[in-house]
């Protein structure tokens, strides 16, 4: 069994679809896993929020702006004028189902619910297109497998128990799912958080134990350095897991941050593919294999970066305890630390307990707060750098500020903060010096 994902590009447009289904149906039994058409979620987001805030109005137009794109695809991709007249059946049902959770008090869960109703309403479209061309297909709801645990988190055991059985026809046939969809512990509908249609399809194939999963986006895979700042960039053929985690948390958006584990735990192969060039090779992320001394950059941006100064850090061996507590309290997760004899820097990403944080971490000292940070995470293998690697990297960036560097953790990772202001001249002056791509852009020179 292998496990296909096609995200909301490949998904984007009835011409699209086509080409996904050209793609599923040269493929034998699998799973293919869905995410709403590209700008659906977006809209859907802000249609929730419209009607949480009692704009009704706009909520309604976002709303209807959503069923013309459904419609208009669909009255593009069928054929016959049955299939036809049964999608516009469903979507007149959908909406009605959505138009009616609206129209009542609008809690987080009717939220959570609305969100997910993009995959819903694409894996339907897909399934029935796939019926009219002769492909049935069996089309699962996800929210029959995909479960949270009580922390929010994927409950894989739980999915591994729901999911196989429902796939008991034999494993032979062509199933149709949503990604992102989920439920939580409480038995409400839920989502696996922004682009977390990854994270689905990794946790499909870990709990069938697939061959294979495929991530198909619109691009040839993970490229060396992040496409939007940098203008030189190629793709890595390979990966092994812990680099394509590292570079996904780290900022890479081909991946969903935490999506690689379930994979990882089975080892089973992800390979990033492209819908527009199927021929590409993209990226293979596998164990095993030759590795490179740098393979690829990524940054993550909206980084605060906090100091906490001591005297009392000197011989004093509960400090650290002391710090990490305050963060296990507010349940925040720290991604670098960097520690001197009297003082300890560490950034967070998600602030919305910053104030609290300050508050308890003044107890122990002075704190000082730098928000607008990025970590650059160069990835490779460190192990005892035995290339000189980090000499290269500090080498690339002679002018540039660096906040903290982490090296050491991990034996495939080398970080550093910069302020997001000096994000761009960073990647750019390590794609020169590391890959050696020497086109230098005009900026870089001011
Ligand atoms: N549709 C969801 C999103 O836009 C999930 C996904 O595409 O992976 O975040
Ligand atoms: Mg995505």
């Amino acid at each position: 069994m292998i496990v296909l994902k096609f995200g909301g590009t490949s998904m984007g447009s009835a011409k699209r679809m086509e080409e996904v289904f050209r793609l599923v149906k040269r493929e034998g039994p699998c799973v293919v896993v869905l995410s709403a058409m590209a700008g659906i979620t977006d809209k859907l987001i802000r249609a929730g929020s419209n009607f949480k805030i009692g704009d009704r109005e706009e909520g309604q137009n976002d709303l209807q702006w959503i069923r013309n794109r459904f419609e208009d695809t669909c009255v593009e991709l069928f054929r016959q004028k049955v299939s036809r007249d049964t999608i516009m059946l469903f979507l007149e049902k959908a909406f009605g189902d959505i138009v009616f959770r609206v129209s009542g008090e609008i809690t987080q869960e009717t939220i959570n619910w609305l969100i997910v109703q993009g995959e819903m309403i694409t894996s339907h479209i897909f399934s029935d297109y796939m019926q009219e061309r002769g492909f049935p297909s069996v089309l699962l709801d996800a929210a029959g497998f995909m479960r949270l645990d009580e922390a929010g988190e994927p409950d894989l055991p739980a999915i591994e128990r729901r999911l196989p059985p429902m796939l008991g026809l034999g494993g032979d046939l062509i199933y149709v799912t949503q990604g992102f969809v989920c439920m939580n512990h409480r038995g409400e509908t839920d989502n696996l958080k922004r682009g977390g249609s990854d994270y689905s399809a990794t946790l499909i194939g870990a709990a069938v134990r697939a061959e294979m999963i495929e991530i198909w986006t619109d691009i040839d895979g993970m490229q060396n350095n992040d496409p939007r700042e940098v203008e030189n960039t190629f793709s890595i053929r390979r990966l092994s897991f812990d680099e394509a985690a590292e570079l996904a948390y780290f900022g890479a958006k081909i991946l969903h941050p935490a999506c690689v584990w379930p994979a990882q735990q089975f080892n089973i192969p992800i390979w990033l593919r492209n819908t527009m060039d199927p021929e590409n090779p993209g990226t293979m992320i596998r164990s095993g294999g030759e590795r490179q001394q740098i393979t690829a950059i990524a940054a993550k941006d909206h980084i605060t970066a906090i100091r906490i100064r001591s005297g009392r850090m000197l011989n004093t061996y509960g400090f650290l305890v002391m710090v990490f507590k305050v963060f296990e309290d507010f349940q925040t997760p720290i991604d670098m630390i960097t520690t001197s004899e009297v003082s300890v820097s560490l950034t967070i990403d998600n602030d919305i307990h910053l104030d609290g944080i300050v508050g308890a971490l003044e107890k122990y000292g002075a704190v000082e707060v730098d928000r607008d940070q990025s970590i650059i995470c160069v990835v490779g293998d460190f192990l005892v750098d035995r290339y000189g690697s980090a000499a290269r990297i500090l080498h690339s960036l002679p002018d540039i500020p660096i906040r903290m560097i982490s090296y050491g953790g991990s034996q495939n990772n080398i970080s550093f903060l910069v302020s997001s202001a000096d994000k761009k001249r960073a990647l750019n002056a390590l794609n020169v010096g590391l890959f050696r791509m020497t086109k230098i852009p005009d900026y870089a020179h001011s």
